[in-house]
């Protein structure tokens, strides 16, 4: 399952791209062209506009219509609609910003890219594979922080069922 993620959704995105989803996220794409490429390139649209909405829908796009205010409901809306899992697996997990995938790197790789503390706190540490991008990522304190929204999402998305 990809997604194609409309201009209003950014932050959904990055948390679809850290649970290892592929995602399609340009700000500035029409919404004419959006419904052109869900439809192009078979992939699930995902939008805050009720109006592009009903047009997916009237084309037989696959889309959903994003209600929630918070990152939690938006991912409890993808888990009972879609069955995104929330979980995430470092194996799986695309960079954030760009959406490519990430490769784990050794510290010696990355000594002049990563701050001498992270290096010493932590062990494992993965590189985006987008050249133009190239973002180090390390399971550090905000990762604390994703499990808990996370874990919030998944307690949502059971209550609602
Ligand atoms: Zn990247």
């Amino acid at each position: 399952m990809r997604f194609l993620v409309d201009g209003m959704l950014g932050g959904l995105a990055r948390w679809l791209r850290i649970l290892g989803y592929e995602v399609r996220y340009d700000a500035s794409v029409k919404d004419n062209d959006l419904l052109a490429i869900a439809r192009e390139e078979n992939m699930v649209l995902l939008t805050r506009d009720e109006e592009l909405y009903q047009r997916a829908v009237a084309k037989k796009i696959v889309s959903a219509l994003v209600v929630g205010e918070t990152e939690e409901e938006r991912l409890a809306q993808l888990a009972r609609s879609f069955g995104v899992r929330l979980e995430t697996n470092m194996a799986e997990t695309r960079c954030p910003e760009c959406g490519a995938s990430l490769v784990e790197k050794s510290k010696s790789d990355l000594a002049d890219e990563v701050p001498e503390e992270s290096l010493k706190l932590y062990d494992q540490f993965w590189k985006c594979s987008n050249q133009s991008c190239g973002k180090v990522y390390w399971v550090g304190s905000h990762w604390k922080q994703i499990r808990q929204t996370l874990e919030a999402a998944t307690r949502l998305a059971r209550l609602k069922l």
